[in-house]
C-alpha cells in the first residue's frame, strides 16, 4: 500500500519486486503517466510524502492468488486510488458506482424531458410534462374543439 502524509489518499498494489524497486517504479511512471489519478494527486504533494508499506507477505504457485489477496485488501481498506480492482465483475462495478450511475441517469432524463414538442392542441411543452397536460381542461377544449371542426367523412 502506498500512503501519503498529507492526504488521506492510498493505493494498494501486488508485486513480485522488492517494495524499494516497486515504489521507485511508481515514482518513474508518476513523469510519463501523470494523468492517472494516482500520480495526480502523489505529484501534487511530493513523493518525498509518499512510502510504501507492505500488507502482506503472499506466498503463492499462481500469481492468481497474489492478485486476489490484492482483491481482498482492496475490499477491505478501500483504497481512494485503485481505479482498477481485480476480479471486479460488470455487476459489483455497477454496484460500486451506483450513485453516479444514478446521477448520469438522472441528467439524461432531465434532459430528454426538457425537449418540447407541438402537442395535439398546439402548445408547445415539455416532453416530461406530456402526461400532466393531458388532463389540463384546456388540452381537453383545444382537442374538442379540433373534433368538432373536422369535415366528417362517411
Ligand atoms: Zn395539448
Amino acid at each position: 500500500m502506498i500512503y501519503n502524509d498529507i492526504m488521506p489518499e492510498t493505493y494498494i498494489g501486488s508485486t513480485t519486486a522488492s517494495l524499494k524497486r516497486r515504489f521507485q517504479k511508481h515514482k518513474n511512471a508518476s513523469a510519463t503517466f501523470c494523468d492517472r489519478k494516482i500520480y495526480k494527486l502523489f505529484n501534487k504533494s511530493n513523493w518525498s510524502m509518499c512510502h510504501i508499506v507492505l500488507l502482506e507477505n503472499v506466498k503463492f504457485y499462481d500469481r492468481k492468488e497474489l492478485i486476489k489477496r490484492e482483491r481482498f485488501f482492496i475490499d477491505l481498506l478501500k483504497p481512494t486510488l485503485n481505479c482498477v480492482v481485480p476480479f471486479r465483475t460488470r455487476k459489483e462495478y455497477r454496484t460500486d458506482n451506483q450513485n453516479s450511475i444514478r446521477i448520469k441517469k438522472k441528467e439524461y432524463y432531465d434532459n430528454i424531458s426538457s425537449i418540447k414538442y407541438e402537442c395535439d392542441c398546439g402548445r408547445h411543452i415539455q416532453k416530461g410534462k406530456k402526461k400532466r397536460h393531458v388532463l389540463t381542461k384546456y388540452h381537453q377544449n383545444q382537442i374538442l374543439k379540433k373534433l368538432k371542426n373536422q369535415p366528417i367523412t362517411i
